[in-house]
This record gives structure tokens, C-alpha cells and sequence, in this order.
């Protein structure tokens, strides 16, 4: 895998409202320098204290994101760097959240996490239950977090139809939250296998991992 390359290749691929976060996830930080390197500021991970060991070794500038779903003991422990928190899908989540960010003296971007997929392992919430957290008298008062968009993982599948109709829904409602909540600009979907059928249906955060650094050995 030439990591360089390849942040190259979907930096002049990817349409200019597209950003690139580079989910680098059980990779070293080697791998993470490469790409970085190659001008990538944008990283991924799905585990808090991997997350936070690496943020601790590499440049500061580089913006964090969280996409792995987060368990709200360890959220005070990423609270003073990072920058998107991809996957929230309670209130009381959004709650802890907002106190570690006061904490901190910041204010966390995060988006709602939407299950579009018809696996049972993926997390996320129904479109009821997002619109019941954007309108909750909770969310309005808390001052250090911010919800700026949605999330969704489709499918693991070949059906190319199918993740099209999963993505094509999340962006149905993204556009009729955005007619009430016009703070909501970010749509993260799309990761290796089906980034470019996201970027059709409007995604505006592609999250892709093993087609940048290669495949991920978990032992
Ligand atoms: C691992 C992961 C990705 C990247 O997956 P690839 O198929 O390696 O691109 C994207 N999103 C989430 C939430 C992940 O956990």
C-alpha cells in the first residue's frame, strides 16, 4: 500500500465538499505519518484509548474524529482534543458529552447516528428518536455540544441497489431536518467498499480506512 498515493488519489477524487477522514484505526503511527504527510489532517478511530495514545504522539494539528460507538465512562477522556464525534445516538450520551466539554472549557461537533442498515449488529437510532433529541428542551440548554449533521453505515452487502436505497434515505432526512435545523450541514456516509455510491446520495464525510492503508489484521 502506498498510503502517500492513495491519500492522493481520493483527494483528487473526491469533490471539493467531500471531506476525507482517513480511519486509521489498529494502524501504527508510521501509517498515520505517511498520510499525513501527504497533507491529511482528518483521522479516524473507533476506540477512545487508542484514539487518545496516538493523539498524545502526533502532531497536534491533526483534527480526531470518533466514529466508533462511545461509551459514556470513557467520553472524559477524549474530551479535551476531539474535533467530530460521528456516532451519537442517546441523549444522555449528548449530556455527558456536554459536561466533559464544559469541563474542558470547549465545544464538541457531533453528529446522530441513524440506523439505516438492516443488520441488527449496527447502532444507530430511527429518524423519530434524532428529531426527539434536536427538539428536546435537554438538548436546547446544553451550551458545549453541538449536533451538525448525521451518520449512517450501510449494509455490509454486494446489493449496490440496496445501499443506495439506505444511503438515499439518510439524505431524505438530512434534507427535511435541515428545513428545521439549518446548523445541520454534514452528512458522514460512505467508507471503502461504498464511498462512491455515498458521494452520489450527497455525502459530504467520507470515512475510509483499509483502501488507504491497507487491510486491518486485528490480532
Ligand atoms: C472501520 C470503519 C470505517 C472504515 O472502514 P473501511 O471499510 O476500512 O474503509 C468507517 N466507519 C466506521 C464507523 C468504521 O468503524
Amino acid at each position: 500500500m502506498d498510503i502517500s498515493e492513495n491519500i492522493k488519489k481520493y483527494r483528487e477524487e473526491l469533490p471539493e465538499n467531500v471531506k476525507l477522514v482517513a480511519i486509521s484505526k489498529t494502524k501504527p503511527n508510521e501509517d498515520i505519518l505517511k498520510a499525513y504527510r501527504a497533507g491529511q489532517r482528518i483521522f479516524g478511530e473507533n476506540k477512545i484509548q487508542e484514539m487518545t495514545d496516538k493523539q498524545e504522539e502526533l502532531p497536534q494539528d491533526i483534527e480526531w474524529h470518533m466514529v466508533g460507538h462511545v461509551q459514556r465512562n470513557k467520553v472524559k477522556y477524549m474530551a479535551s482534543f476531539v474535533s467530530l464525534i460521528h456516532a451519537v445516538d442517546s441523549l444522555k450520551l449528548l449530556k455527558e458529552i456536554n459536561k466533559r466539554a464544559k469541563q474542558n472549557e470547549r465545544t464538541i461537533n457531533c453528529l446522530l447516528q441513524i440506523k439505516i442498515a438492516e443488520e441488527d449488529s449496527k447502532f444507530g437510532i430511527s429518524k423519530e428518536e434524532a428529531r426527539e433529541i434536536l427538539e428536546s428542551e435537554a438538548y436546547s440548554k446544553m451550551k458545549n455540544v453541538r449536533i451538525i449533521g448525521l451518520m449512517g453505515m450501510a449494509t455490509f452487502t454486494d446489493d449496490e441497489e440496496q445501499v443506495r436505497q439506505e444511503f438515499s434515505f439518510l439524505k431524505k432526512v438530512m434534507d427535511e431536518f435541515q428545513k428545521d435545523f439549518p446548523e445541520l450541514t454534514e452528512l458522514s456516509m460512505g467508507m471503502s467498499g461504498d464511498y462512491k455510491i455515498a458521494v452520489e446520495c450527497g455525502s459530504t464525510m467520507v470515512r475510509i480506512g483499509s483502501s488507504i492503508f491497507g487491510a486491518r489484521n486485528y490480532n
